[in-house]
């Protein structure tokens, strides 16, 4: 997929922001949804989109929509800091395939890093412990 993909309405992150297929909801507001990543690559490595743009990278997004999306980056990943209290945070978003993109829907990554403790590959693995991204998905939450 290139960068010039057209969007599908269809791809994951359209369908957890209609509600179709669930996720471990972390903090949602008017124009955007914080959701623990799956296949995390640590513990904490959770993801932020924008609900009402329908946009694949961070191209095809109005710069006037970025704010909000940017804004709640921050806010969780300061919820990541004081939550798990890891040794740094990896910010990451990847446009394209050939630079790592595999849902086509625009979200940026938040990935605690911790000393000693090497990440997971990306976008790869076996799906996270169910209660595990719960109780996580609860420590950001409380420290919001
Ligand atoms: P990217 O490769 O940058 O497009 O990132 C997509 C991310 O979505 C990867 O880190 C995947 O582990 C993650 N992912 C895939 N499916 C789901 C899902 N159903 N819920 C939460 N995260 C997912």
């Amino acid at each position: 997929m290139s960068l010039e993909t057209i969007y599908d309405v269809d791809n994951i992150f359209a369908k957890i922001i209609r509600g179709e297929m669930a996720c471990v909801k972390i903090e949602e507001t008017n124009d955007t949804l914080a959701f623990m990543d799956v296949f995390p690559q640590s513990r904490g490595h959770c993801l932020v989109v924008h609900k009402n743009a329908d946009a694949t990278n961070l191209f095809d997004i109005k710069t006037e929509s970025l704010g909000a999306l940017v804004n709640m980056v921050q806010r969780i990943a300061k919820g990541v800091k004081d939550g798990l209290n890891p040794d740094g945070i990896r910010i990451a978003q990847f446009n394209g395939a050939p630079a790592g993109q595999t849902v086509f829907h625009l979200h940026f990554h938040i990935i605690p890093v911790y000393e000693n403790r090497a990440l997971a590959p990306h976008a790869g693995g076996s799906p996270a412990d169910a209660a595990l991204l719960e109780e996580t998905a609860a420590k950001i939450r409380a420290a919001l």
